[in-house]
């Protein structure tokens, strides 16, 4: 049937569009002959999709290197300037909106305090909304130049139906009292632009995989401690997402029996442990309302050799140490990366201590095959995988638009 052929045709060159992008964005520059041997496509073909990519002003000549004699090589990237991703971190001490162009780079950024840790989600989302009005209105971004708004959240989230605009969108966020929040319609309420909502640790997950410690990884887990904790599993390459997307939650998995009460409800979870909420908490001594003051404290109490701050850190680390044992036994990972703010500050103090508790815990042979790593992306590797997730969506479509037609009618 004709219709079938036409759709196998254009389908195949979207699919060659995406396979030069992906290349040209992950390991550009790249010369048209270096592009055909890493993509298996002919030089035709490169020629053909890379020719399109130019005219639709997605990629860019830059310069050009020698090559043994013959003609110099033409070398091609990803250009930059075009289009523009927005990143939202949803915290629970704050909202977090920023701008980047094509390669990541920041433009602008605004951090919107959260006085009730988050449960209130109208007010969320329109701090979002906010936030998002404010780095186009500051940078003077045309709503068109944006290929979405990626938000990670503390919670699980379901799609909902494909094709509906992001409207089918909703959260589970049992730590933080969201019941079925419909974010989706919340924030299309304000905004025409494509939205795309995940789980905050499985952002952070896919910044460390595509431009972190995680780079080159098949099988890891990205592990988030922040005020709570959260994990992302990549299993052969791809994120480990389970019935209903919730698989990862490995801060609610339990470290001890009939332990200390979670905000999940449960007993005994390992976010109760060692979740930065759970950790200041316990300490009693830091400052009230800043949990990041509040945690740099305990830090700095604990650098000094004050007992009880050292005693509480050492603990944090054997629970982290057997929680990584845990996902070591269960999935196998060569890596596993710890990431999140409070991971990042707590890491370089508790990480002989995590590894020391992990090689008695974890089965001996999986565990001399898992190195335990940092994050090398920073407290703000959420914010930066929440704009992945638009960033993906270009990616895989071959740098193909979706209709922009309703953004003129819509004020942003
Ligand atoms: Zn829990």
């Amino acid at each position: 049937m004709t219709g079938r052929g036409g759709n196998t045709v254009r389908d195949l060159r979207r699919g060659s569009r995406a396979t030069v992008l992906r290349r040209l964005y992950f390991d550009g520059p790249l010369s048209r002959q270096e592009l055909g041997a890493l993509t298996g496509l002919s030089a035709g073909s490169v020629s053909n999709v890379t020719g399109e990519l130019l005219a639709d002003g997605l990629i860019e000549e830059c310069g050009s290197v020698g090559s043994d004699g013959g003609r110099p090589r033409t070398m091609l990237r990803v250009a930059a300037g075009r289009f523009r991703l927005v990143g939202v971190d949803v915290g629970e001490t704050q909202v977090r909106v920023a701008l980047f162009d094509l390669t990541r780079t920041e433009l602008a950024a605004g951090d919107l305090p959260l006085s009730d840790r988050g449960r209130d989600a109208g007010h969320v989302a329109e701090l979002i909304l906010a936030g998002l009005a404010d780095v186009l209105d500051r940078t003077g971004t045309a709503p068109e130049a944006v290929l979405g708004v990626g938000v990670g959240v503390p919670g699980i989230v379901d799609q909902g139906a494909p094709g509906t605009d992001g409207l089918g969108i909703v959260v589970h966020g049992q730590t933080v009292g969201w019941d079925a929040v419909p974010l989706g319609r919340l924030l299309r309420a304000g905004t025409g632009l494509p939205l795309f909502v995940d789980n905050g640790a499985k952002t952070l997950g896919q910044a460390e995989m595509w431009f972190g410690a995680g780079r080159g990884a098949r099988h890891a887990v990205v592990a988030l401690v922040g005020s709570g904790v959260g994990a992302c599993v990549i299993a052969d390459g791809a994120r480990y997402r389970g019935a209903t997307s919730s698989a990862g939650e490995w801060g609610h998995t339990k470290v001890h029996v009939g332990g200390r009460r979670c905000r999940c409800g449960a007993r005994g979870c390992l976010e109760a442990y060692v979740g930065a909420e759970a950790l200041v908490e316990r300490w009693g001594a830091a400052p009230p309302g800043d949990e990041k003051a509040g945690l740099a404290a305990l830090l700095a109490a604990a650098e000094a050799g004050e007992p009880a701050a050292v005693g509480l850190l050492d603990e944090a680390a054997e629970y982290l140490g057997a929680g990584i044992a845990d996902l070591v036994n269960l999935f196998n990972p060569e890596r596993i990366v710890i990431g999140g703010w409070a991971g990042l500050l707590l890491g370089p103090r508790l990480l002989p201590g995590i590894r020391a508790a992990a090689t008695g815990y974890a089965l001996r042979f999986p565990y001399e095959h898992a190195l335990i790593v940092l994050g090398t992306l920073g407290p703000e590797a959420v914010t930066t995988g929440a704009a992945t997730l638009p960033l993906s969506d270009f990616l895989d479509s071959g740098g193909q638009l979706p209709d922009r037609s309703h953004l003129s009618d819509t004020s942003e």
